[in-house]
């Protein structure tokens, strides 16, 4: 499978963000962007560590691909991974 175009506008992907850009907060263990519906775009942090990218917006159909390195987030989240395991 092809999955290195960056823009995918059949899936509703609306942008590619950098994971640094995003917002985390750490009582959800979630990352937020901002959606210009006005809610936000989320992912948490299991999901990255299962290997997703896409994050939605529970308020419409967009979706933006997050960026990241896996080494970056592994070493970020280690004590969340070795509580999840
Ligand atoms: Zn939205």
């Amino acid at each position: 499978m092809a999955t290195n175009a960056m823009y995918d506008k059949e899936n509703n992907i609306y942008d590619c963000v950098e994971i640094e850009d995003l917002d985390f907060e750490e009582d959800d263990q979630a990352f937020y962007y901002p959606c210009p519906c006005g809610d936000r775009f989320t992912i948490t942090v299991q999901q990255i560590l299962k290997g997703k990218d896409i994050a939605k917006c529970p308020s419409c159909s967009l979706k933006i691909k997050v960026i990241y390195d896996m080494d970056y987030v592994k070493e970020k989240f280690s004590d969340l991974i070795m509580s999840s395991i």
